[in-house]
């Protein structure tokens, strides 16, 4: 893929880089994004609906068997292009964060040392009344076990529609956005608040943006560069680009 000059100019002269993905950067690696996952056995109910404190109070078998169908898709998903390219990355500039929306651990499992990861991972568990942190047992049934320590069911440790996120995650990941020279913004909607908010937070601290998604998105008329394309191949460009 072909860069902009300017882009290549602006990615070689910063010092520091922070990046936020979301679904669509493990699009590659065979993932549904939530906007796209239009077929299938899930495809009558939203993510909306199903991703709630609410929904699981009202049926928590149900929810615990769509997460344990994502669970499964994600065990068996590989990192793709463009996850290696960012987690090589990281040594290429001062200062380097990477902010994920996405759960599915495919960042840690390219490489990438430290990720600040907003909504929580499909692959840890805590208990619904308290919190508490809970591996799984070895023989699963249909619904969701009982926590060891209270006797709450389990659930995925992943933020809910509604819920907060990890005031930790997100203090971090607001430090990193204030600090960068460069913001790049990947395979996200933009539309999830608040992850949403810190491409704009970084364009106000006098950062340059720049885009790469596959469709035109909210941040598009912002950004100072804005590639339409696959993730996988503009990263591995950039990556190039940085070492050429
Ligand atoms: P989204 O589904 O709202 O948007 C995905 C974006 O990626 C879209 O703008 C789409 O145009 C773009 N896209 C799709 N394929 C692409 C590709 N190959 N290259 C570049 N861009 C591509 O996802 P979101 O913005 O991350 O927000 C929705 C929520 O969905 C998040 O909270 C996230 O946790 C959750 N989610 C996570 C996963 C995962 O962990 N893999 C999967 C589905 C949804």
């Amino acid at each position: 893929m072909k860069l902009p000059p300017g882009l290549v100019a602006e990615l070689r002269s910063a010092r520091a880089l922070t990046v936020l993905t979301g679904a669509g950067i493990s699009a590659e690696s065979g993932l549904s994004t939530f906007r796209d996952a239009k077929s299938g056995l899930w495809s009558r109910f939203r993510p909306e609906e199903l991703a709630t404190p609410e929904a699981f109070r009202r049926d928590p078998a149900l929810v615990w068997r769509w997460y344990s169908w994502r669970r499964a898709q994600v065990e068996h998903a590989l990192p793709n292009a463009g996850h290696v390219a960012l987690a090589r990355m990281e040594s290429r500039f001062e200062r380097f964060a990477l902010i994920t929306q996405n759960v599915d651990g495919l960042h840690s499992a390219a490489g990438s040392r430290e990720v600040i990861e907003l909504h929580g991972s499909l692959r840890r568990f805590k208990c619904f009344a308290h919190g508490h942190p809970a591996a799984l047992p070895a023989d699963l049934g249909d619904g969701p076990p009982a926590c060891a320590l209270c006797g709450s069911l389990l659930r995925p440790d992943v933020v809910w529609f509604g819920e907060k996120l990890n005031e930790d995650a997100l203090a971090r990941a607001e430090t990193a956005t204030r600090c960068c020279d460069v913001f790049l913004s990947i395979g996200t909607s933009a539309m999830v608040h608040p992850a949403a908010r810190l491409p704009v937070e970084a364009l106000a601290a006098g950062a340059a943006l720049i885009e790469v998604n596959r469709d035109p998105t909210p941040l598009t008329g912002r950004a100072a560069w804005s590639v339409r394309g696959s993730a996988g191949m503009a990263l591995e460009a950039m990556l190039a680009a940085l070492d050429g």
